[in-house]
């Protein structure tokens, strides 16, 4: 599949997959179980082979994130796949149907998968060198995993999921936790107010500092506070009112504050790129409106339309392996080989998070249905089943604990959807 940079080209022989993660691995995967025996290589910016990312901020954290514990088993059907890892696609030309890596080679190809899933966001709050953590890879977690241990003064900021599971592993490790937030409370963004004053009282629960109504301004390099520290965090009250006098002392800072799709690479390709690659319901990139038979999106990337839930990026892990095989169908129907799904796509976004007191566990949309929050089972402040409303009818629910009601709630959910 090599090509010489920059020769105008017919198409390769093979399936070039961009992005080596959950969602490369699956569609890979399922390429080969729909019939698909010929070349398919997988080029991924990171050096390691597709791994398990949920862990970096549980179980991983607290006993030391290692490769060999996080890798997937890989099926024998993709035995044969070449693996280009530690090398990103810069750029591609759909007409020519090429992809050029950093190296400076490029790879031509029959058919593309773009599975190349987000990056953390950044805000611009280090200053002089002072910039915070981030954690979205294996070697974020290693290097974050080395700085926490007993003592450490951990400023997280950002409330969300990634933010609070941090701030209790942390808090498990014995570090001096402060989570800072502008929203109301922990996670209201996804789950709202009120689940979120329960979670707080959670974290709360394991020692850890929870400002909410807050923002982080800044982060400077601390030497200078009078109980001297490795950064300082300055604060203020998210009305945008004055910054407070003084900053809060920090061994570490960890940004996490949501993520980018990583489309950079697409740019020029005349894709629909805004949050995301925009898709059809089959997961084939769009152009101008038109989709491509030739390359579809899939996992965190891909933004399409779902038939019950309107429009949608979903950033699961359950969402690769619930929509890897239609993004290969569809892909290779394109290419001539086989027939398209004729089924609607039917998966709902699902998603869990392991918190101190429960796991949560959330179906559908939560954040759609904001307005209209209902308990429907349990308590507020225990285990408990809550409720996302739109005109009356479900449009998420959340769980905390009550596994054993998951199918139920699920079965709600979707009547609600399809009446
Ligand atoms: C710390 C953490 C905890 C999480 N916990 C949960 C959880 O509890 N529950 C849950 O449902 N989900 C969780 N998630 C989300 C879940 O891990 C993702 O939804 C899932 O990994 C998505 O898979 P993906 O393959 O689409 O993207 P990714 O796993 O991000 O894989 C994309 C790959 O593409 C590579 N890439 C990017 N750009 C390029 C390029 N230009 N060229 C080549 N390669 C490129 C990236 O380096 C990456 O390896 C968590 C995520 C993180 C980071």
């Amino acid at each position: 599949m090599a090509a010489e940079p920059g020769q105008p080209g017919a198409a390769g022989e093979g399936i070039l997959v961009v992005g080596a993660g959950l969602a490369g691995l699956r569609t890979a995967e399922a390429l080969r179980s729909n019939g698909y025996s010929g070349p398919l290589e997988i080029v991924g910016a990171e050096p390691h082979l597709p791994y398990n990312r949920p862990p970096l901020s549980k179980q991983a954290l607290a006993t030391g994130p290692s490769l060999d514990t996080l890798v997937y088993p890989r099926r024998p059907t993709v035995a044969d796949v070449t693996w280009t890892l530690g090398r990103a696609a810069l750029a591609a030309d759909l007409d020519r149907r090429t992809v050029t890596l950093d190296d400076g080679t490029s790879r031509a190809f029959t058919g593309l998968v773009i599975a190349t899933g987000v990056r953390s966001r950044r805000l611009g709050l280090g200053r002089d060198g002072a910039e915070p953590m981030l954690l979205r890879t294996l070697d974020d977690a290693i290097e974050l995993r080395a700085e926490l241990g007993p003592g450490v003064r951990l400023v997280i900021v950002g409330a969300g999921f990634i933010g609070c599971e941090v701030a209790a592993t942390a808090a498990g490790l014995g570090a001096e936790v402060l989570v800072v937030d502008p929203l109301p409370a922990p996670l209201a963004g996804v789950l709202g107010r009120r689940l979120g004053d329960a979670v707080r009282a959670r974290l709360e629960a394991l020692g850890v500092y929870v400002r909410t109504d807050t923002a982080v301004r800044a982060v400077t390099v601390g030497t200078d506070l009078a109980e001297p520290a490795r950064y300082a965090v300055h604060l203020a009250p998210a009305d945008g009112s004055a910054a407070e006098p003084d900053p809060v002392p920090a061994d570490v800072v960890l940004e996490a504050v949501g993520s980018v799709p990583n489309v950079d690479w697409l740019a020029g390709t005349g894709l629909e790129l805004s949050a995301g690659v925009r898709c059809d319901e089959a997961h084939r990139v769009l152009r101008d409106g038109i989709p491509l038979p030739y390359a579809v999106a899939v996992g965190d990337v891909a933004r399409l339309p779902h038939p019950l839930l309107g429009e949608l990026r979903i950033e699961h892990w359950t969402w690769p392996g619930d929509t890897a095989a239609r993004s290969a169908r569809s892909l290779l129907a394109g290419l001539g080989r086989g027939e398209p799904p004729q089924d609607p796509l039917t998966a709902l976004p699902s998603f869990w998070s392991d918190l101190p007191g429960g796991r949560i566990q959330s179906f559908g949309l939560p954040q759609r249905g904001h307005a209209d929050v209902r308990l429907l089972e349990g308590d507020w402040d225990g285990e408990c089943a809550v409720g996302y409303h739109v005109d009356g009818r479900l449009v998420g629910v959340a769980l905390i604990g009550l596994a054993r009601r998951m199918m139920h709630y699920r079965e709600a959910l979707l009547h609600d959807l399809t009446v």
